[in-house]
Parts: structure tokens; C-alpha cells; sequence
């Protein structure tokens, strides 16, 4: 089963990146080509793959899955970037963090208004950056078709969060 083989390569690092959070370290998971491959095609079994025109992926670890994703199924990639990182005319939201704020932005071409975007980043928490995500596309004029995560951490309700968006969530484990 897919979960017991993240359970087992996913290396949790406690105190990063500061005290209180255990965080869940992927990178063992990309040394393992075979488990890659095994997120890409268990991904693609959970998801209605025909609701949706693009990915968008979250900075920095959900563009690692999210591109191979869109390649894999044929459909645009679009990223998600803190401020000041993207090149060109961006939109931008604002969202509050535990302490203080932070801003994520979009190009103002990353799809036509009317798409349907799917949204994916590594891992859900307390869904903070996926809702506000889910504000700035539907700002851009784009619909949210749906999530992808490869983990949740259910104990935080993230979920709930997103419901309002879309009730289309698709995990692959669960802590
Ligand atoms: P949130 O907005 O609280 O849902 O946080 C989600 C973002 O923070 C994602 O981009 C995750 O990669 C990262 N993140 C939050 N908590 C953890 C954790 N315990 N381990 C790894 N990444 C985390």
C-alpha cells in the first residue's frame, strides 16, 4: 500500500524549523524513483482527471510533484511564488500566519478566466497557503476543481478549510 510505503520513507525531523513542529521531511522520498512513480500513477487513480485544466503548485516543494503531474497528464503547470519572486505582472493575497503574514502571488497569464485549476502542494497542514491559493485563482478569474497532497496532517483540520472551495481532496497519507 502506498500510505505504509510513505509512512516508511517520509523522515520526520523534530524542533525544524523551530521547536514544537516534527517536520516531514520528503527528500528520502525522491531518492526513490520507484515510489515517485507510484505518487504519480496513485495520484492520477484518485483524481477526475477530466475536472480539471491546470495545475497549479505551490513554492517550493509542491512544484516538484505538480509539474510531474501536469507532464504526465498532458495539462499546464502554473506556480505559486512567495512575493517578489515572480518575473512578470503578478496578482497577489495576502494571508495571516500564526504570527504576522505572508504573500503569494500568480502571473496574470497563468490560464484564461473560466479555468478549472487544481491546486497540489507536498503537504497540508493547517491549510492556511492552500486557502489563500484558492482565493487568488478564483480573483484571476479560474475555478478550484479540486486538492492533491501527497500528505495531510488531519489532526490540524485543514480540510475543513478547503471545503468551501472545493470538496474534492485527494491525499495519499495521512498523520
Ligand atoms: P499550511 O498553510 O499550514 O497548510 O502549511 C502548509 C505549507 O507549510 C506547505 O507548503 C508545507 O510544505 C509546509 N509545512 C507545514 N507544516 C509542515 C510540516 N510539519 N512538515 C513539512 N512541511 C510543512
Amino acid at each position: 500500500m502506498i500510505d505504509e510505503q510513505l509512512k516508511a520513507t517520509i523522515r520526520d525531523v523534530p524542533d525544524f524549523p523551530k521547536p514544537g513542529i516534527v517536520f516531514k521531511d520528503i527528500t528520502p522520498i525522491l531518492k526513490d524513483p520507484k515510489l515517485c512513480e507510484a505518487i504519480l500513477t496513485n495520484l492520477i487513480m484518485r483524481l477526475a482527471v477530466d475536472s480539471f485544466d491546470v495545475i497549479a503548485g505551490i513554492e517550493s516543494r509542491g512544484f516538484l510533484f505538480g509539474l510531474m503531474l501536469a507532464q504526465r497528464l498532458g495539462k499546464p503547470f502554473v506556480p505559486i511564488r512567495k512575493q517578489g519572486k515572480l518575473p512578470y505582472s503578478a496578482m497577489q493575497q495576502e494571508y495571516k500566519l500564526e504570527y504576522g503574514s505572508a504573500t503569494i502571488e500568480i502571473h496574470e497569464d497563468a490560464f484564461m478566466p473560466g479555468a478549472r485549476v487544481l491546486i497540489h502542494d507536498d503537504l497540508l497542514a493547517t491549510g492556511g497557503t492552500v486557502a489563500a491559493t484558492s482565493q487568488l485563482i478564483q480573483k484571476l478569474g479560474g475555478s478550484v476543481a479540486g486538492y492533491a497532497f501527497i500528505i495531510t496532517l488531519d489532526f490540524l483540520n485543514g480540510k475543513e478549510r478547503l471545503l468551501s472551495y472545493s470538496p474534492n481532496v485527494v491525499s495519499l497519507v495521512g498523520y
